[in-house]
């Protein structure tokens, strides 16, 4: 399953890639046609609070979800309500450019990140196209329970 964030749900793109979800972000340029060309070929569910757009999409039969709220774990919990969040794929994304990343040996991120971490960690993550090391640290934690506390609120209501 794909989706594609539009300019005004940043923070929300940026989490959908922390879940391991496929998630184009449209930079400022991205015209209300574009976004939907990308939608229809590479079939991506359109996330968007524009009722215009939403209107434009469905008539040629994209997905839509609408956000209604500026809340974030509101709106990540309407975008996730009945998709299984699998915590396999939590941080298998690059969360800058939606890249998969790679396991990368720990020998080889020495020196490259605070020494804390080094010491601390024993996996790292690295995404071939930016360059950036990533590690389950405490943050890590913290993306779980938010998963957990969201899985909590969908089953309560
Ligand atoms: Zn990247």
């Amino acid at each position: 399953m794909k989706f594609l964030c539009d300019q005004m749900l940043g923070t929300l793109a940026k989490w959908m890639r922390i879940y391991g979800f496929d998630t184009f972000y449209a930079n400022r340029e991205t015209d209300d046609k574009e976004l939907i060309d990308i939608c229809s070929k590479e079939n991506r569910i359109l996330i968007t609070r524009d009722k215009t757009l939403i209107h434009r999409a469905r008539r040629e039969n994209v997905e839509t979800i609408e956000i209604k709220t500026t809340d974030i774990n509101d709106q990540i919990r309407k975008v996730i309500s009945d998709r299984e969040i699998d915590s396999r794929k939590v941080l298998s994304r690059c969360i800058l450019c939606n890249t998969s990343v790679d396991e990368i040996k720990k020998d080889k991120v020495e020196g490259k990140i605070p020494k804390k971490v080094y010491d601390n960690n024993e996996k790292f993550w690295y995404c071939k196209k930016c360059n950036k090391i990533y590690w389950k640290g405490s943050h890590f934690e913290n993306m779980i329970d938010k998963i957990n506390e969201i899985k909590k609120s969908i089953a309560a209501s």
